[in-house]
């Protein structure tokens, strides 16, 4: 008889890749705005000759759980620079497989029954998730289209019980894009410290801020025990296949979860390691994160342009990330049918609002993350059928 102690939802974002998958094997080419990467096909030179030589110098060791330290030591620097917090590389990060596996093992270091887990919605699935791995229980803080998907530290406030334990906080946001002022991070994190709650900050896309500098929560919790600080090279450096993601925190929460990651990967892969190591440690490799980051910032503008033109979509113009988050009327569908409806008949791919959140059926995510031939195209197919 199979036990099953947490029965978890397949992910709704990866059902809609699935059948992407489909109609390609059957010969029609699918405009894909659903993938959560940004693609930018320029790896920096010196990042692939570190990897090649230490695949020729047959470097297979396993490494530390914690990962390599020239990495470690290297995010270290890094932290400093960005947040203004130094995180010792020996005992407060472990690198992980990705963010993913980065956001589970805080998961369960950190909660179990009983403990109540704030979320702010429209969120990435894996947050829900995330809370309910470790049998927590989510307590949805629902953002407004009309609000521009901020934060009110008030209405936060008022979810916080004895229970609550943590708070998954991601800015800017996936999937709306959505970058939280300073100000509300900053009470934020007064209400962490006032109250003693975990503050999870998912700064995965921290590089992709247009208009305005990225603040992060971290620089208003400065030595604070409750700060878990996330973060990874998947989106700001355009290396998601590499899988490297970290956590940052004081030793003893840093102990905890380095004992579960040690049970669930092991370590990370060892000449990956390496090659994310000579990219922070060489500044002239990054050369391409600010060509990277406007023309993304153009791809918002194009998508912001085009989607201003059409009948029943309405769109808050948030500042950061690679998403929109539009609420779309047409011919009475929810977003999920008009999802399906445009990748059935259209061959453009999007994920459903209420993959985000029940509250956000009428809404629908667009990535602009692929290339620029798929958004300019999928912007006049999505346009024509809307005007
Ligand atoms: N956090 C957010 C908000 C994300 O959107 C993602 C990926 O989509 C991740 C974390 C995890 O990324 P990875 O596991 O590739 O590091």
């Amino acid at each position: 008889m199979t036990v099953v102690r947490r029965n978890l939802p397949h992910s709704g974002i990866r059902a809609v890749f699935d059948r992407v998958a489909e109609i390609e094997s059957s010969g029609r080419a699918v405009l894909n705005l659903g993938i959560g990467f940004p693609r930018w096909d320029e790896t920096p030179p010196g990042i692939i000759d570190d990897v090649i030589d230490a695949v020729q110098k047959d470097d297979f060791n396993y490494i530390a759980n914690r990962g390599l330290l020239e990495l470690r030591a290297a995010i270290s620097d890094d932290t400093v620079k960005r947040i203004g917090r130094r995180f010792d590389p020996e005992t407060e990060l472990v690198v992980t497989h990705g963010l993913v596996e980065g956001l589970a093992v805080c998961s369960l270091a950190f909660l179990g029954a009983g403990d109540e887990v704030i979320v702010h919605y429209p969120a990435w699935d894996h947050y829900t998730a995330v809370a309910e791995l470790a049998g927590a229980t989510p307590v949805p803080l629902n953002l407004k289209h009309a609000d521009d998907f901020l934060i009110d530290p008030d209405h936060l406030a008022s979810l916080i019980t004895p229970r609550t334990k943590m708070l998954l906080l991601n800015s800017p946001n996936n999937p709306t894009g959505a970058v939280q002022p300073a100000e509300t991070l900053k009470a934020i994190a007064g209400l962490s410290e006032k109250h003693g709650f975990l503050v999870l900050a998912d700064d995965i896309y921290h590089e992709f801020v247009y208009h305005q500098e990225h603040v992060s929560i971290a620089s208003f919790m400065k030595d604070s025990p409750l700060l878990l600080y996330a973060n990874g090279f998947s989106k700001s450096y355009s290396m998601a296949g590499w899988r490297i993601g970290y956590v940052a925190s004081a030793a003893p929460n840093s102990d905890a979860l380095n004992r579960i990651h040690q049970y669930v990967v092991g370590c990370g892969t060892t000449f990956a390691h390496t090659g994310a190591a000579g990219l922070l440690r060489h500044p002239q490799r990054q050369g391409y994160i600010d060509r990277m980051r406007q023309v993304f910032a153009g791809r918002q503008t194009l998508w912001t342009s085009a989607l201003a033109e059409c009948d029943g979509v309405q769109l808050v113009r948030n500042s950061g990330a690679i998403y929109l988050f539009p609420r779309i009327e047409f011919q009475g569908m929810t977003g999920r049918e008009f999802c399906y409806f445009m990748l059935e008949e259209h061959q453009v791919a999007m994920i459903p609002g209420d993959e985000f959140g029940a509250e956000y059926g009428r809404h629908v995510r667009i990535s602009f993350g692929s290339d620029g031939a798929t958004q300019q195209r999928a912007a006049n197919i999505i346009s024509e059928v809307l005007s």
